[in-house]
């Protein structure tokens, strides 16, 4: 049982602290509200405090405090989990707003960030050296919890996920120990924050693998009617027989206001030049797309393209979904109705969107699933449904919705016979599942036991319990 922070508490931490750590509270007004905002309107909760560190040190003493105290605590890194992961309601939350120093060295190809940096800090830091390492698609998310998670980017097909990527990190344990991780220090908290990294601390910094990015690239949307779908579909299927991991694409349904349905929307990403972009996309291209907005640019304009249509505030939601691989035409046909209709019956919720993610996924298998904590690197294709509306009464019904998309997907791909209980890689993605969704007790997949051992070695009284928790597993290690 973990408690919210007492005024009295306020008062001993504050004592303890240094001058350089802000600590706000409801008495803060304006400043705390703006603290406790987050990308998602339904994902802000009232902290008892809020603490903005600038050093390692702070935040140690900050995670030792909430420790000793049985206090909830939360971790706030870009703020944007919509089920309010990063938030507490009357409990202590360590905001890593104030930690987003970010430094490249050319001559090593290693990035090293602070915990609470944007993709954008990274991106940017890195493009001033030629440099660019696999980040989020939208750039104002926090690297702190797309790393933890595992992060999939347009650069998947040619580097793995983001935690493939990573060399290295200093995590602030449930103790307070500042622990350096890598494949020689405390290796096996290095394989569990490698996909599962919520649960095991505070991540004050990460060292990713870069690589040489000095040519633009190719990127952004063309739009389809809808009558394009299963074409659009059997296109995607044909070219991904021969994919090419310079290449990545998605499909999503959205419903414009200037368009009188949804539509189809295809993005897509090839690194190199437009001729070679349309020839690899030519199946696209022939169907004749009504609008397209895809054009030549500097790779750190990239991860910025999504974000008009991700912008903060209003309600949200993800839900993670999954497709086979091969993907079945007639049944995206059978979401894309789903979709229309809700948005048309529910204009509420017509900012929604229902995408489709489409990697070539060997980089990502070829890391044995055993490696690291990150579990999804089956061959399914994964997907998110991202819910939006405005009206607060609606939370639970339109979240309601996109669950039963979620379980609508899940069972077509056990269906499929691609999936089975023995699959030791598991299904949904979990930086797009909230607390709730969960259809699986194991998210971990086959790593969930060595998750439950690891978790009472470093956190045994569950205080990082947020995203997809671990149970602490009273069982020794080998
Ligand atoms: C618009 C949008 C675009 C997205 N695009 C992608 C994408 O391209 N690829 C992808 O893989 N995922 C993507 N996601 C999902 C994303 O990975 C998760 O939502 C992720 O949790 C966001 O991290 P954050 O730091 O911004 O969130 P927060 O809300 O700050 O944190 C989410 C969780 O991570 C924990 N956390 C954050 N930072 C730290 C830290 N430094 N140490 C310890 N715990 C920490 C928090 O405590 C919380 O449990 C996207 C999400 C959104 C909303």
């Amino acid at each position: 049982m973990r408690h919210p922070i007492t005024a009295q508490q306020v008062k001993e931490l504050a004592a303890q602290l240094d001058a350089s750590t802000r600590l706000l509270t409801a008495a803060d007004g304006d400043d705390y509200e703006k603290i406790i905002s987050r990308w998602a309107d339904n994902a802000v909760k009232r902290a008892g405090a809020v603490a903005v560190p600038v050093s390692y040190e702070e935040v140690s003493k900050l995670v030792k405090f909430a420790s000793n105290n049985k206090l909830d605590l939360a971790v706030r890194g870009g703020g944007h989990s919509t089920g309010g992961t990063s938030s507490t309601e009357g409990g202590l939350t360590i905001d890593l707003s104030g930690m987003r120093a970010v430094k490249v060295d050319k001559d090593s190809k290693l990035i090293v960030a602070q915990g609470g940096a944007l993709w954008e800090d990274v991106d940017n830091a890195a493009f001033e050296k030629g440099l660019a390492t696999v980040g989020g698609t939208v750039n104002h998310t926090g690297i702190g919890g797309l790393t933890l998670g595992g992060g999939l980017g347009w650069l998947s097909g040619l580097y793995g996920t983001v935690v493939d990527n990573l060399v290295a990190a200093k995590i602030v344990v449930a103790d307070g120990r500042v622990l350096s991780v890598s494949e020689n220090e405390n290796t096996d908290l290095f394989w569990a924050i490698r996909g599962a990294g919520h649960n095991f601390g505070v991540a004050v910094e990460f060292t990713f693998r870069a690589y040489d990015q000095t040519n633009d690239v190719y990127a952004g949307g063309l739009v389809f009617t809808p009558d394009k779908l299963t074409l659009l579909v059997d296109g995607f299927n044909t070219r991904m027989k021969t994919p090419n991991p310079q290449a990545t694409g998605m499909f999503l349904f959205a419903k414009p206001p200037s368009m009188p349905v949804a539509v189809v929307v295809a993005n897509v990403f090839y690194n190199g030049d437009e001729a070679a972009a349309r020839e690899y996309f030519k199946f696209l291209f022939d169907l004749e797309p009504v609008a397209v907005t895809a054009k030549m640019m500097p790779y750190n304009h990239l991860n910025a393209l999504l974000n008009p249509l991700t912008t903060h505030g209003r309600r949200k939601a993800l839900k993670a979904v999954t497709v086979t691989h091969h993907i079945d035409a007639a049944f995206v046909q059978e979401l894309y109705n789903d979709y229309a209709q809700q948005v048309e019956k529910n204009p509420d919720m017509s900012a929604s969107i229902l995408g489709i993610e489409i990697h070539d996924t060997s980089k990502i298998q070829s890391v044995p699933l055993e490696a690291t904590a990150f579990s999804n690197r089956g061959s399914y294709r994964p997907g998110i449904v991202g819910l939006e509306w405005t009206d607060p009464t609606m939370d639970e019904e339109n979240r309601a919705w996109g669950r039963m998309i979620q379980a609508k997907c899940r069972q077509a791909v056990i269906d499929s016979k691609e999936f089975t209980e023995d699959t030791k890689t598991s299904l949904e993605y979990a930086n797009y599942v909230e607390p709730g969704d969960l259809i699986t007790d194991t998210p971990f997949g086959g790593n969930q036991q060595r998750l439950g051992m690891l978790k009472h070695k470093y956190d045994p009284d569950f205080m990082f319990n947020k995203t997809n928790p671990i149970t602490p597993l009273r069982t020794e290690l080998n």
